[in-house]
């Protein structure tokens, strides 16, 4: 059953992805080549922590971390790996979510580090900007069908790379993940309808390559089949009759990436989507 919140649990679900957004803005300020997934999953950790928050990935279904640590062909679900270290021109998927006041909070971002080809950063602000088309679409009265076909139109039409099938944005709130699922592909009216106080993860998964996917055998990171760079992209928000309101802050994260020599602007391609 789908939870529709009230103002007041929004407001709680806002607090707890802005604090996902503090601690990815931590990691912003920090991430460069040499450190391995276990460092920012510490930090990001302590910064959750000291909040009175916790990590909502952590023990979740068994996984042991803070942090989904996803470099290059991994898309999502990376385990942070203690002894690999980032390199030049990797990009990483870091997601991460938190439990506050009873609410959780998700969002995800993709850093480039160093030299990241162009053609990587094109697939980086692809993906960025079909995240922000399928906010757009996100009004009351579309269905959950129209999100997923803004996306797969920009992205697969458009641009010509492929979104991953097989993972899918969520309702979010008590639960971390609750109904709906929200495809990064569909077709228009397709899919229940938008109403005021949805709340949901939209996080497209876009593949340079090939859209297949499988599981490394830690168990947990989805990996790009045919092992080409895949990009990740999250915000939490909340339909509301005045338009989509987007719990998660990504600026905070730009900010610090601006202030790091190691890690390039994402950007998106199309300014006039970004309210
Ligand atoms: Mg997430
Ligand atoms: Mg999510």
């Amino acid at each position: 059953m789908i939870y529709y919140k009230t103002d007041e649990e929004i407001e709680f679900v806002r607090e707890s992805c802005l604090l996902v957004c503090k601690a990815l803005s931590h990691v912003a300020s920090i991430i460069k080549p040499g450190m391995t997934g276990i460092d920012i999953d510490k930090a990001a950790e302590e910064v959750i922590r000291d909040h009175n928050a916790e990590p909502a990935f952590k023990g979740y279904r068994g996984f042991p971390a803070t942090l989904c640590v996803s470099p290059n062909a991994a898309v999502v679900h990376g385990i942070p790996s203690k002894s690999q270290e980032f390199k030049e021109g990797d990009i990483v998927s870091v997601d991460c979510g938190v439990l506050l006041n009873g609410f959780f909070g998700d969002s995800a971002y993709t850093f480039p580090l160093g030299e990241v080809s162009e053609e990587v950063m094109h697939l980086m602000k692809v993906t960025n900007t079909s995240l922000y088309k399928a906010i757009e679409t996100s009004e009351v009265g579309k269905r959950i069908g129209d999100i997923g076909f803004a996306v797969q139109h920009y992205v697969e039409r458009q641009h010509k790379f492929s979104v991953v099938r097989e993972l899918v944005g969520h309702g979010i709130g008590r639960e971390l993940h609750e109904p709906p699922e929200v495809p990064n592909f569909g077709k228009r009216g397709r899919g229940i309808k938008l109403q005021e106080g949805l709340v949901i993860a939209i996080e497209p998964m876009v593949n340079q390559g090939r859209k297949d996917v499988r599981t490394a055998p830690d168990g947990w990171t989805i990996l790009a089949k045919d092992l080409k760079p895949s990009a990740h992209f999250e915000h939490t928000i909340a339909v509301r009759e005045e338009g989509p309101d987007i719990l998660s802050n990504h600026e905070m994260i730009v900010e610090q990436i601006r202030k790091n020599d190691n890690v390039l602007e994402v950007g998106v391609y199309d300014e006039s989507v970004v309210a």
